[in-house]
């Protein structure tokens, strides 16, 4: 399911409780990414043979896949999240999170969202209370 059907599905505050449980995870992730390239230096400084050699570099490369990874899904995450639930207040009458997706950028119809483009990454929503339509 893309970004903006998982909003409609779960409503806003469900959905950006998620977000920040995921992007956490991503971070756990870089976090585990940086500890294998430490241990990969650690292994390599006592230098056993070729196949050790391999194994290390095999560990180094992994982890630093795992970081770069992880640290790029969490920013990712943590800008689309943040970006719309600071704009995520009814201008009219006040009321926080509490809207229907109307229309969405391309960049909402992918999962992860593709921040390549800002001006894809919009959301135009409809306030339950009052009614007044607004785009984040
Ligand atoms: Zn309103």
């Amino acid at each position: 399911m893309d970004t903006v059907g998982r909003i409609r599905k779960l409503g806003f505050r469900k959905w950006y409780e998620r977000q920040l449980i995921e992007s956490h995870l991503y971070l756990v992730t870089c976090f585990l990414g940086i500890i294998l390239v430490a241990s990969s230096i650690e292994i390599y400084s006592r230098r056993e043979g070729l196949t050790g050699l391999l194994i290390t570099l095999a560990i180094g490369l992994g982890g630093m896949a795992a970081a770069m990874l992880g640290w790029e899904r969490y920013k990712r995450i943590m800008m689309v999240a943040e970006h719309i639930g600071d704009h995520a207040t009814c201008s009219d009458c006040n009321t926080y999170a509490r809207f229907d997706v109307v229309d969405a950028g391309r960049a909402l119809h992918q999962e992860p969202v593709d921040i390549a483009d800002p001006n894809e990454v919009w959301l135009k929503v409809h306030c339950r209370k009052c009614g007044h339509d607004w785009t984040i």
